[in-house]
């Protein structure tokens, strides 16, 4: 497992740690080790290197320093800006976001309903956009905050955020978007986008897990979510995860300087990917909007067969790659984002996400374009829903989906009962 090459294609999970970023993260890992907030030189002095670290996150989003928020995670700011919305507003009880976001905002949205708020979560059309006269329309004089993702981690598409947040301007509700997904292959910009808040993760752009920030807009109420010590001018307690902080500064300078490659080369890259896979695998499908979208994601559902078996046969010759989010792995349930779509259970059950990286190669991606094909044509061999089984004339294939259909339904029943 050590010494064999990985074939990674899972970048929208997380990312490899880039050679600069470790090398910029190292000195406050051994000999600058102090408290960014003691008072000595041996402190203070990193103290300096925590607040550069903030001017590098903003310049990524073209925003001040002050309005950004290191925090622990993408799921952190997540929760702490919809939190704040509707903390310094008590009496809107209204949230709306999307069946699409990460579990993040999914979760937290569940976890609103049970404490008696209202949560609208607005649903997509086939290609994963959103209809953004239904949002408009959703927005109602209770309504505290908007929070939709600006990419999608699945499909890789992306949404009219600047559109979504001239909409809540007008009606004078928070926006707050998830762009985690976004840094490193679209240029952002808050003055231009005209949010409220963003949230951004540092392991999604080559930098370590466990840190990421939220950009809270000056002038903007808020209501710290981890409340204790004077940190972030008073926004977010605990003391600073100074290694990891300065960690994200370098690699938002790296995402500035690398959006250009993602755009060309790794646009490439997947182009080639997708437009093989498509071209030389029947029944092959892409899912979510072909140009509004991520540069380096493709989404692809293979009929007749399971998802869960094509990556653990891509995992035996080192391919990694994932069905929906890390998040849900090891969940029977199809993707939320998938069925959103309006994939039926079975065909969502049949998709493979690949995100590809600056780190890929034209090799890689001929490695898995030579194992691919194969794999999927040795699992529909063996597969009673594919029309062309051997044993074909013995099924009854539209009674074989359907039997296959109910049984996925029971186990999800039984998955939740338990
Ligand atoms: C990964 C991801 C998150 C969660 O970020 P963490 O730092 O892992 O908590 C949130 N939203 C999206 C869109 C993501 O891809």
């Amino acid at each position: 497992m050590t010494d064999r090459k990985v074939y990674y294609f899972d970048n929208n999970a997380t990312t490899r740690i880039a050679p600069e970023v470790f090398e910029a993260m190292r000195p406050f890992l051994t000999e600058l080790w102090g408290n960014p907030s003691s008072a000595y030189g041996f402190g203070a002095q990193v103290h300096g290197h925590v607040e550069k670290a903030r001017q590098q996150v903003a310049a990524l989003l073209n925003a001040d320093a002050k309005e950004i928020i290191f925090t622990s995670c993408g799921t952190e700011s997540n929760n702490a800006a919809i939190h704040s919305a509707l903390m310094t507003n008590p009496k809107k009880r209204h949230v709306i976001t999307t069946a699409v976001e990460h579990s993040a905002n999914m979760n937290f949205g569940e976890y609103l309903r049970r404490q008696g708020y209202d949560v609208t979560f607005l649903p997509v059309e086939p290609d994963g956009t959103l209809d953004i006269h239904l949002l408009e329309k959703a927005i109602r004089p209770d309504t505290a905050i908007v929070s939709v993702m600006y990419a999608n981690n699945e499909t890789g598409v992306v949404f009219p955020i600047e559109e979504i947040a001239a909409i809540c301007r007008s009606k004078e509700v928070l926006f707050h978007t998830d762009a985690v997904q976004a840094p490193g292959k679209i240029k952002l910009d808050v003055r231009n986008l005209g949010c409220d808040f963003l949230s951004l993760s540092a392991h999604k752009l080559h930098a370590p897990k466990g840190i990421g920030c939220l950009y809270v807009k000056r002038r903007t109420k808020f209501q710290p979510y981890i409340v204790g010590g004077h940190q972030e001018r008073g926004k977010r307690g605990g003391t600073e995860n100074v290694a990891n902080i300065v960690a994200f500064g370098r690699a938002a300078e790296l995402a500035v300087q690398k959006l250009d490659e993602e755009n060309t080369r790794v646009r490439a890259l997947r182009d080639r990917l997708e437009n093989s896979i498509l071209s030389k695998i029947p029944n092959t499908i892409r899912n979510g909007s072909k140009d509004q979208r991520l540069p380096n994601t493709t989404n692809i559902a293979f009929e007749f067969v399971e998802a869960e078996a094509i990556l653990l046969l891509l995992d035996g010759i080192g391919i990694c790659a994932s069905s929906g989010s890390a998040c849900t792995t090891g969940s029977l349930d199809p993707s939320h984002v998938l069925t959103a779509m309006g994939l039926s259970p079975m065909r969502a059950r049949g998709c493979v996400r690949f995100s590809l990286g600056i780190y890929n190669t034209d090799d890689d991606v001929d490695y898995l374009l030579k194992q691919l094909p194969g794999i999927i044509k040795k699992l529909r061999d063996i597969s009673p829903l594919n029309p062309e089984h051997p044993d074909n004339d013995k099924y009854d294939i539209d009674a074989a989906r359907i039997k296959h259909e109910q049984d996925l339904a029971e186990a999800l029943k039984d998955e939740k009962a338990a």
